[in-house]
């Protein structure tokens, strides 16, 4: 296993984290509405997943 050797200070442990953010949120257009939603989650706007209604208005 990897043991820290010395503390991070502030400045080294905030430059890591800038990276963090960044990428990911992985918006796509509904294939129902066109409205843009996050893959893999159901549209928020129409309720659909993988073409069927999952939650109903
Ligand atoms: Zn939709």
């Amino acid at each position: 296993m990897a043991v820290q050797q010395h503390r991070a200070s502030k400045t080294r442990k905030r430059l890591r984290r800038t990276h963090f953010k960044l990428e990911m949120p992985g918006m796509v257009r509904c294939s129902e509405c066109g409205e843009y939603k996050l893959s893999h989650r159901v549209c928020p706007s129409c309720g659909t997943y993988k073409g069927r209604t999952v939650v109903s208005k």
